[in-house]
């Protein structure tokens, strides 16, 4: 399940922690007169009606003093730079050039905001001063005493929450309806491998089978071994064609010619990510050298199997397909990237990160001129995928969308 980050930035002593604190309903945070009792960035996980599980991201002010302390603002920069959505707070009617700032930081990052004054059982926000910021900068200004606050003041800044991240969401489907719409017939071919879970199918197939149900499409979901059966034994005809892309030889050997084929970490790379990007860098493959480093970008913090697909399955291959020495880094989650010079990084479908962390993370890498693609489409492309009918059938269908 994807889990949005809402992160709570503001000066020291601006009511950050307790704001947090009245959120999550919990102490979580350490709540004190002491201006920047916060040091490093301290997460909560929550449900939120409306949007599901969230981190509440509580961090040090952004006005931290000290060497020590301007890295903790830093840090606090950067996980803001992975939010979905940032609560900014103020208090005493103070808007001042460091609020200002990482206001106009958020809005250059295309980083959704609320403005919070807090504390308005201490001083309550100025009519005038909300109106400006409102013209300003274009999004809501709520007020909060954390202290007072009831069940109901809960209930309208969470729901408040929800509105502002339920309008960023979009309405993105994972599967569109010109790939397969009402009544399509998609088979579905999901590999139970030593690397499948047991006794469950992994996110990207379930939300993949889900999308086709919204689209009331007609599925059938199969196993690589049983494609002679419907093909051949039973001439089953299909309108398109989805699969786990460890399967895709398999797959593109066995299905006839005029069915699109794609797999389930190109849909996703297609919702999720700079789509575009990934796909214009793929081929930067084909330049890999000698003593080469390769970062595998892993949105999540999994438990790898031996026969894990970013950590042992795509180095094999690329190293195969390129006949080069190549070198492997992994991050996962919202790991630092490593400071180590990349020819090549590839991106996993994310299915357990939002479109906000993804994008932000790969812009990330691709400002510092990193070319960026993705798993389905770098194993695609290592299995020769990019010069098959079908297989560019469906690349050209989702890039219609
Ligand atoms: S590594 Fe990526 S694709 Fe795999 S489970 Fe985690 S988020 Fe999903």
């Amino acid at each position: 399940m994807e889990v949005k980050n809402i992160i709570v930035l503001g000066r020291r002593n601006a009511g950050k922690s307790s704001l947090v604190n009245l959120l999550t309903g919990q102490s979580v945070s350490i709540v004190s007169d002491v201006a920047g009792t916060t040091t490093d960035p301290v997460r909560k996980r929550m449900e939120i009606k409306g949007v599901g599980p969230c981190n509440i991201v509580d961090t040090a002010g952004i006005d931290d003093e000290g060497t020590v302390g301007g890295m903790r603002s830093e840090r606090s920069l950067k996980e803001a730079d992975f939010a979905d959505l940032a609560l900014l707070l103020f208090c005493g009617n103070k808007f001042g050039d460091y609020e200002r700032g990482l206001a106009n930081h958020l809005k250059n990052k295309a980083i959704p905001f609320i403005l919070v004054h807090s504390k308005e059982d201490i001083a309550p926000l100025d009519e005038s001063l909300r109106m400006t910021l409102t013209d300003e900068f274009d999004c809501p200004v709520m007020n909060v005493s954390s202290v007072n606050a009831d069940s109901a003041d809960r209930d309208l800044m969470l729901g408040s929450i929800a509105y502002k991240l339920n309008q960023e969401e979009g309405s993105g489907t994972l599967v569109p309806k010109t790939l397969a719409g009402e009544g399509s017939r998609v088979l579905l071919v999901c590999p139970i491998d030593k690397g499948a879970p047991s006794g469950r199918l992994i996110l990207p197939q379930v939300k993949t089978l889900r999308s086709l149900l919204d689209n009331r499409a007609i599925v059938t979901v199969a196993q690589p071994s049983e494609l002679n059966k419907i093909f051949n034994e039973k001439g089953e005809s299909f309108d398109l064609v989805i699969t786990d892309s460890q399967a895709f030889s398999e797959v593109s050997a066995a299905v006839p010619e005029g069915i699109p084929v794609g797999s389930f970490s190109i849909l996703m790379a297609r919702l999720k990510g700079p789509f575009s990007f990934f796909l214009e860098s793929v081929s930067a493959i084909d330049s890999l050298k000698d003593g080469d480093r390769v970062l595998i970008l892993e949105s999540c913090t999994h438990r790898a199997s031996c026969d894990d697909i970013g950590r042992v399955k795509i180095p094999a291959m690329l190293k195969k397909y390129s006949g080069k020495d190549l070198a492997f880094d992994f991050v996962s989650g919202l790991d630092d990237i490593p400071e180590n010079s990349y020819s090549l990084a590839i991106q996993c479908g994310g299915c357990m990160a939002t479109s906000r962390q993804i994008t932000s993370r790969v812009n990330s890498i691709a400002e510092k001129g990193i070319p960026v693609t993705n798993y389905g489409l770098a194993i695609a492309f290592v299995k020769g995928l990019f010069s098959n009918a079908n297989f560019k059938a469906f690349l050209h269908l989702i890039a219609e969308e």
